[in-house]
């Protein structure tokens, strides 16, 4: 693993034998309502609970990992965002699956949603690590199921495997080595049985895995060389930094001030029910 992992795993002195599954939440755990914060409107993705309870019942630790920007559109509060989740881990423990914890970006995307403003934005790698940090989980041993590939490369970049949703949310389909999903699943039943046939930790192919058999070479070609090398640069160096309040001093500010007008409803760090960030 990087540098960049190393650096800000002061608690690595201890063994990391937890495993857990990183779950996306808007189209993949439940149906995609844009800036949704009312639990009477949550509703389970086709046999999400069949698939987490049979990885619950493995040992998998389930944490929604998930981008919510309405935060820093002041779209909602944290407080609102706070009673959805107590909702979500009511009505999935009523279901017999425990959710272990839900981390959240607050945070805009960059601009013209090219550049991050932060780096626990998905593709970014940040909740994950933060989650691993918090609740000691070895991230070679753990998983990210998402609906979109920005989730696979989130996973990937944090050095775990990765399942695609494919429900048809994707629609931009910018592939790279790093936005390829190791595996593909039509629902969250399908997805868990997969991540269980499929129970080895990462290999040294995490980060270079090769195109999945179906995916078109019209697809790949689509995406020039020089864009690819772009974005790896960029995201090289982004991996040097991790949240805001722990980036070294001098270290340039990334993206825009994140909602300058309403500063109560964004703060640096992501959400978190941990209590350690929010
Ligand atoms: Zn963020």
């Amino acid at each position: 693993m990087s540098a960049t992992l190393a650096e800000h795993d002061e608690g690595s002195a201890q063994p990391l034998a937890g495993r857990a599954v990183f779950i996306d939440k808007d189209g993949t755990l439940v149906e995609n309502v844009p800036y949704n914060v009312d639990p009477a409107l949550l509703r389970f993705t086709p046999h999400a609970m069949d698939g987490l309870r049979l990885l619950a019942q493995q040992g998998y630790k389930l944490i929604v990992v998930t981008n919510q920007p309405g935060l820093a559109y002041g779209r909602f509060t944290r407080a609102a965002l706070r009673q959805l989740h107590t909702a979500l881990a009511g009505m999935m423990a009523r279901d017999g699956v425990p959710l272990t914890d839900f981390f959240a970006c607050p945070h805009a995307p960059g601009p013209a949603g090219r550049v991050p403003g932060c780096l626990c934005r998905k593709p970014a790698p940040g909740l994950l690590r933060q989650a691993a940090r918090v609740h000691a989980i070895d991230l070679q041993r753990s998983w990210m199921i998402g609906d979109v590939l920005d989730d696979v490369e989130a996973g990937r970049r944090a050095g775990s495997r990765t399942v695609l949703l494919d429900v048809g949310t994707e629609t931009v389909w910018r592939m790279s080595p790093l936005r390829t999903p190791h595996h593909r699943a039509a629902n969250l039943l399908e997805a868990a049985q997969t991540i269980l046939a499929n129970d080895e930790p990462a290999g040294d192919d995490t980060l270079a895995a090769s195109s999945p058999p179906d995916e078109p070479a019209a697809v790949k070609a689509l995406v020039p060389p020089a864009l690819l090398h772009a974005r790896a640069t960029r995201w090289a160096a982004w991996g040097r930094a991790c949240f805001p309040r722990s980036a070294a001093p001098g270290r340039p500010k990334q993206g825009p001030p994140l909602a300058p007008d309403r500063p109560e409803l964004v703060e640096g760090s992501p959400y978190s029910a941990s209590g350690v960030l929010s």
